[in-house]
Order: C-alpha cells, then sequence, then structure tokens
C-alpha cells in the first residue's frame, strides 16, 4: 500500500509511515523465523523469579517522552526470546498448552493490522464471517451439529462459562435475569466428578448459583465419573425437591486426560432432563479420529461443548470455543437490544453479531489465527497430529516403564503421569509413600527450574506424579527416549541429598 498523494499524515507520536512500517516488520519477522529455527537449542526456560524477570524488564515509571520504534522492538523482542518459557520447545511437556502454528503468528498480526471489531457484522463484514466458519469447523471437527450456535472466546474456563451461562439460562425461570436468582426460593444443583477443572468453581460463583450447589460425584479407578452414583445422586435431590440443573462431564480430565462416560452421562441427563454440558477443552479434538472411544464420540450428545483452539488445533494463545445446541437459547443468555446498535441486516440475509452470543461486546479477530491453521492442515493433517501426539505418549510410557526407577501410572489420550523411585527402595516401610511425594515435588521443581526439559505435576489417589503431556508438534521420539534418564538423574540427585539429611 502506498500513502495517498496529496494526503498530509498529522503528527503522532504513534504514527509509523509505510516505509518504516515494512523495515520494522522485515526486521522482527527476520528475528522471529532465527527463533523459530533454533528453539530446540536453546533451555525451555531459565527458571526466573519475579525479581530475576523485573530485573531484565526494569521497573522504572512510564517515560515522559517518546522512544524511537526501531530500538524499542528490538529490545522487547531479544528479551522475550531470551527469557521466556518457550512452550514452543520439543521438550515442553508441561501443562496443556501447545506449541504454537507459526501461520496463527502472522494471522495474528495482519488481524490486528486491519483490526476488525467482531462485535456486529456491519464492523466486521468478512472477520465475522471467518469466525462463524471457523465455529462451524470446529463442530464438524469434533462431530457435533454443525448448526449449533458457538463463539470464540479467551479459552477453556471462558468457553465453559458461556456454555454454563447458556445452560443456566435454559432451565431458569423467563424473569431470572430480572429478578436475580434466588427469588424463586429454589435449590438449583449442578454434577461434576473431583477430576473437574476449577473453571465449575468461577462459574458457580460468578453465575450467583454459588458452589454449595455443586455435587461431587465420585470416580472409578480410571479418575472417570460414576454414572451409577450420579444418577442416585440426583434421584435423591429430586426427591427432596432440588432441581438438578447441569452435569458436567469431562473430554480430558486435567490430571489424567480421563473420558468420563459422557454416552451413559448423556443417557442420564435425558432422563431428568437436565442440561449436559461437555468440558473437552483438551480431549474433544480427539474426537475427529476415526479410532476414537465411542464415550469421547458420545460429546456429540451434549447441549453445549466447551474446546480450546489453544490446546489441540496449535492456535497460539489465546483462543477458546463454546459451542451450545440451540443456536436461539445462546443468543438468549446475552441478546440486548441497547438503542446505539443498529445491526439488523435484511430478512433472509441476518447477520451474526458475535456481541449477542456471548459477555464481550468489542471483540478482536481471534478467528482468523484457528482459521488460517485448520485450513493450511486441513481435517487429515489436524487428525494426524493428534494421532501422533497419542501415539507419541505410548512411547514415552514405554520408555518411562523400561526405565527401573521410575513408575508409572496412568496414560490416556497424551497425558503421562510416572513418578520416579529410588532403586532398591522396597515399600511397605513407614513413611515410604510420604517419602516419594516428598521427592517428587522436589524432583518436580528441579526439572521446571532445569531448562532441560518441561512436565507438570498431578495428584492422584493422594499419590504426588509428575505430569508429561504432549501437545507438541515438535517433539520427536529421540525426547522421548531421552526423558527417561534425564529424569532418573535429577531424581537420584535429591535422593541422596534427601538421604544426608537436606530437605
Ligand atoms: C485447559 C483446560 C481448562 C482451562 O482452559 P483454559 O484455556 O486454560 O482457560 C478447562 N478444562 C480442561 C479439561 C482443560 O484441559
Amino acid at each position: 500500500m502506498t500513502d495517498h498523494p496529496g494526503r498530509k499524515r498529522r503528527g503522532s507520536p504513534i504514527q509509523i509511515d509505510p516505509e518504516e512500517f515494512r523495515k520494522l516488520g522485515h526486521e522482527a519477522v527476520d528475528l522471529i523465523a532465527a527463533y523459530l529455527g533454533g528453539i530446540e537449542s536453546a533451555p525451555v526456560t531459565k527458571g526466573h523469579t519475579p525479581s530475576s524477570a523485573r530485573a531484565i524488564v526494569g521497573d522504572g515509571p512510564l517515560p515522559q517522552g517518546p522512544t524511537p520504534a526501531g530500538p524499542l522492538l528490538r529490545g522487547i523482542a531479544g528479551t522475550l526470546v531470551g527469557h521466556s518459557l518457550h512452550n514452543g520447545h520439543p521438550r515442553f511437556l508441561g501443562y496443556i498448552t501447545s506449541s504454537p502454528a507459526p501461520i496463527g503468528a502472522i494471522g495474528d498480526l495482519i488481524a490486528a493490522a486491519v483490526n476488525p471489531n467482531v462485535g456486529a457484522f456491519t464492523l466486521s463484514p468478512v472477520a465475522t464471517i471467518i469466525e462463524e466458519q471457523t465455529i462451524r469447523w470446529i463442530a464438524e471437527l469434533i462431530g457435533y451439529p454443525e448448526d449449533c450456535g458457538g463463539i470464540l472466546v479467551t479459552g477453556g474456563n471462558m468457553a465453559n462459562l458461556v456454555c454454563f451461562l447458556a445452560g443456566r439460562r435454559s432451565v431458569f425461570p423467563a424473569d431470572a435475569p430480572q429478578r436475580g436468582i434466588g427469588a424463586d426460593g429454589r435449590q438449583y444443583r449442578i454434577y461434576v466428578s473431583g477430576e473437574t477443572h476449577t473453571w465449575i468453581e468461577k462459574a458457580a460463583d460468578i453465575s450467583g448459583i454459588g458452589t454449595d450447589a455443586i455435587r461431587w460425584i465420585p470416580t472409578d479407578a480410571g479418575q472417570r465419573m460414576d454414572a451409577a452414583a450420579l444418577e442416585r445422586s440426583i434421584a435423591d435431590d429430586r426427591s427432596r425437591g432440588d432441581i438438578p440443573l447441569m452435569i458436567v462431564g469431562t473430554a480430558g480430565t486435567v490430571a489424567t486426560g480421563a473420558v468420563d462416560p459422557l454416552g451413559a452421562i448423556a443417557t442420564i441427563a435425558k432422563r431428568h432432563e437436565c442440561w449436559f454440558h461437555v468440558d473437552g477443552a483438551y480431549g474433544a479434538f480427539a474426537a475427529a479420529l476415526p479410532e476414537a472411544s465411542d464415550d469421547l464420540r458420545a460429546l456429540s450428545r451434549a447441549d453445549s461443548v466447551a474446546v480450546d483452539p489453544h490446546k489441540w488445533l496449535y492456535t497460539p494463545l489465546d483462543c477458546g470455543c463454546a459451542l451450545v445446541r440451540d443456536r436461539a437459547l445462546l443468543r438468549e443468555a446475552f441478546h440486548r437490544q441497547p438503542s446505539y446498535y443498529r445491526f439488523t441486516g435484511e430478512p433472509g440475509d441476518e447477520p451474526t453479531n458475535f456481541y449477542e452470543f456471548g459477555p464481550q461486546n468489542s471483540r478482536g479477530f481471534r478467528a482468523l489465527k484457528v482459521w488460517l491453521g485448520m485450513r493450511q492442515a486441513g481435517r487429515d493433517g489436524i487428525v494426524g497430529m493428534i494421532r501422533s501426539d497419542i501415539a507419541l505418549a505410548d512411547s514415552l510410557r514405554d520408555a518411562l516403564a523400561a526405565h527401573p526407577e521410575i513408575e508409572t501410572r496412568t496414560k490416556e489420550l497424551s497425558i503421562v503421569t510416572f513418578r520416579y523411585v529410588p532403586p532398591g527402595f522396597g515399600d511397605g516401610s513407614p513413611g515410604h509413600e510420604e517419602y516419594l511425594n516428598r521427592l517428587n515435588t522436589q524432583l518436580l521443581d528441579r526439572i521446571q527450574g532445569g531448562g532441560e526439559l518441561f512436565v507438570s505435576n498431578a495428584v492422584v489417589g493422594g499419590t504426588t506424579l509428575l505430569r508429561a503431556c504432549i501437545v507438541n508438534f515438535r517433539t520427536t521420539e529421540a525426547d522421548t527416549r531421552a526423558i527417561p534418564e534425564i529424569v532418573a538423574g535429577y531424581g537420584r540427585r535429591i535422593h541422596a541429598s534427601l538421604a544426608n539429611g537436606g530437605d
């Protein structure tokens, strides 16, 4: 694009001329390409503390005068590349934060430059259609009805919250938005397992329903919700006159990646006319695999599903997606008609105004980075990446299990849990489990700070475990083969120091 001839620019400290933009942009892109090209040779993290990170960023006041853009961008890019935790590193296996798709980074640059406001169609015609299409493709990919309602939000927590509020809307009396909850004096109940992510407590609180309304249903030995216990709990509550509002099933639990018996839960939900929500932030995308379990595929029966493109679609942070079977209901939950908006369109060609489908008003073009990644890979590419992450998790589990000092515990989807057990450490001695919990807690800290490998933790049945999540298209077999000895090396040193009276 060139400057409009004859048009005089207003002097502004934030303006960058096209020529300079080109130069700065090329420089930044060269830097990013070099970063991505050498990402595996840097430590995963330098293990900064808040004070060491503050020493690098500086903590001075906002400068009074301007700073030239070139040195500013160069400086901050160097800081970020040199001192971040690199979740694009092949040995970043902590939490379910994926390696970001490079095309998403370019997409974000374009989206920010054009800056459509995807709150209303009029303000973002093409971008709105791209978001609609992205939502439809996500639904199609995981086997959910394509005519569902949906919206892109910041992540799993917000996607679950949006679905939760739609579910609440479906059950609450029509005047609840005016009178507030509690006005009808009824006691609502929410059914979840103890493995449910903490968003549920935030949602119960934010929605005004309160965390006391939550029934924590026990899980079986595989960390899956016990469907018979769920049914009993609902029957109990109904006989007391309480109203079952919602059952939440998880497709890929946080700790171990377990998939609740979603088919059985769907049947129970139907029998009791109860909203059935699936938190599929991580695992729902695995439903796209032809070999997916029936339990996973039963998410298609849910009233709403939350998924996280910033997990298994490799979208750069941040992006979650709420899907609600009844599109009109999702709109009803958030629709308002202010006098200052006239975004109606023609009959038969009505636009989607996303401000009516979620809590946000002005909205960025979050969809572009998702849409680009999905198109670049295609369905086959997405399925292949997820399948190979799951296969790599199998090889990691096998490599860990083959190590004499490592005990593996679970492997579900692409999550493996395990712990270090010193050689000859017979069990049965008093304090055995406590000692191993202490050892493995220290091991986690040492690994996380060490920069060679990044894993997270899980507590399963009171046992402290390390947890590797492979949601990373850069991880290879060579990495999974190297991991057991990295873990054991740290483990031995910690065991030796604990045996010498260290803590
Ligand atoms: C990651 C995750 C969440 C939270 O998602 P955010 O994107 O971090 O907000 C919720 N539930 C499950 C099952 C998850 O895996």
